[in-house]
């Protein structure tokens, strides 16, 4: 065995389909009974939940190289966004794709007319700003860009609020800008079958019997693993390819802390779905505690079951309160955007997922790629070394691979 990866999620899944191109042998060894890692969709009577609301952009650039979009069946999501604000949606479109649709919202009350002018102004100019810039935190740069605070509030806020996945826009500039360059070359969009259909496209392609689930690694000491049970493996390479926090544990603190960004997501049953558009509605009161949301199932209508509907609540951070309490304050705050109806939704599930996203401050970015090599023999990979997204984890899994047939071939 030339390498064992740990963790089979996208980063390893990737990592160990581009060591098997280069005709190393590998095995990835994932803790639970699946793979995807944070990217997984469970179905719960006839409905298909994403553990947690997310979306793939199709402008990734690794993703675009590698993975068959046809095949993924991808259904866009508009590129207009809701924003909830003053009693009621406000539908707001880029000039670009909707002249007539901007010039109604240019008067409209999600930021003034000098905010307007000023985004439209950044969205020409982000691709001008040189990416070895120094970095700050979004919200200065947003300032710093003329962005007032009604447009911050109101649409800056809840729609980076549900990117980032915190509210103070404390994210380093760098990622804003490549995020929002690409939501200006792709489209947002869920799979026909559900986000997992995404790892499972990478995994169909590995060797067989390169793939152990419910395998838990516990330790890693030389380039020797021993899992849960007691087995110890040994191969040339180890490559740790799971999340930020257990990465830091395996690797016996030999890479910086990772901080992580927290998230709630409620899923409700609908009879009807409570507007037609599949579009990104969200919260420009700041009062939540929903941020965001959407119907997948007017995206991508397998979904839901035939006549009705899924709609996905998204909380920012980790709710103190119990799913109970947390589902009545969702649907009070609902029932304001959609009436009555909304009392008649039934709650699926709730994902609270601690770990959603590693948090990226201001200069932590700098460099883009950090070092995927820990050790001798010991490599890592993440979301965490590139940028926390699918497009990051994926990024970071082939530069693991390289990395390791790069020593493998001294
Ligand atoms: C709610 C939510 C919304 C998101 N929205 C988006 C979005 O819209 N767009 C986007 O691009 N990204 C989004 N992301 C981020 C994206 O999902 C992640 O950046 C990416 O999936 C991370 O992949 P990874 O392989 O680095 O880590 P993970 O997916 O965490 O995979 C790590 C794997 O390692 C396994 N593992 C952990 N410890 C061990 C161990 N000791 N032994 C063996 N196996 C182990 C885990 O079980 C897991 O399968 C979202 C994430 C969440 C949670």
């Amino acid at each position: 065995m030339d390498a064992l990866i740990v963790g089979g999620g996208l980063a390893g899944l990737y990592c160990g389909r581009e060591l098997a191109r280069r005709g190393i042998t590998f095995q990835i060894l994932e803790a639970s009974d699946g793979v995807g890692g944070r990217v997984r969709t469970d179905t719960v009577d006839g409905f298909r939940l994403d553990r947690g609301l997310q979306n793939y952009l199709s402008s990734y650039p690794e993703g675009r190289r590698v993975l068959d979009y046809a095949a993924l069946d991808l259904r866009p999501f508009d590129r207009a966004l809701g924003v909830w604000f003053g009693g009621k949606m406000h539908r707001l479109a880029a000039p670009t794709d909707e002249p007539l649709t901007a010039l109604k919202s240019a008067f409209g009350p999600i930021g003034s007319l000098a905010d307007k002018l000023a985004a439209a102004k950044l969205a020409a100019g982000v691709r001008g700003v040189p990416d070895e810039a120094a970095d700050e935190s979004t919200l200065e740069f947003l300032k710093a860009h003329g962005i007032g605070p009604r447009m911050l509030d109101r649409l800056f806020r809840p729609f980076l609020s549900a990117v980032f996945l915190e509210r103070e826009l404390s994210t380093s500039a760098r990622f804003f800008r490549f995020v929002f360059r690409l939501f200006a070359e792709g489209r947002p969009s869920l799979p026909a079958g559900g986000m997992q259909a995404i790892p499972d496209q990478l995994a169909a392609a590995l060797p067989p019997g390169s793939l152990r689930l419910n395998t838990a690694v516990s330790e890693i000491s030389g380039t020797t693993v021993a899992l849960a049970t007691g087995e110890r493996l040994t191969a040339k390479a180890v490559v740790v390819a799971t999340d930020g926090p257990a990465a830091v544990g395996l690797c016996g603190g030999a890479i910086p802390p990772v901080r992580s960004n927290a998230t709630a997501t409620l899923y409700y049953a609908a009879d009807a779905p409570p507007w037609a558009e599949p579009m990104l509605l969200l919260d420009g009161e700041g009062r939540g505690p929903v941020t965001a949301v959407a119907v997948p199932s007017a995206v991508a209508p397998g979904y839901a079951p035939a006549g009705q509907s899924l709609v996905a609540a998204s909380v920012v951070g980790m709710p103190a309160e119990g799913d109970d309490e947390l589902d009545r304050a969702c649907r009070g705050q609902l029932s304001g955007w959609f009436g009555p109806a909304v009392g008649g939704w039934r709650l699926l599930r709730v994902y609270r997922i601690r770990h959603a996203l590693p948090h990226h401050p201001a200069g932590a970015l700098t460099p883009w790629e950090r070092s995927v090599r820990v050790r001798a023999g010991v490599y890592v990979c993440g979301d965490h070394r590139d940028q926390g997204s699918i497009n990051g984890a994926m990024t970071s899994g082939r530069r693991a691979a390289e990395a390791v047939a790069a020593d493998l071939s001294r």
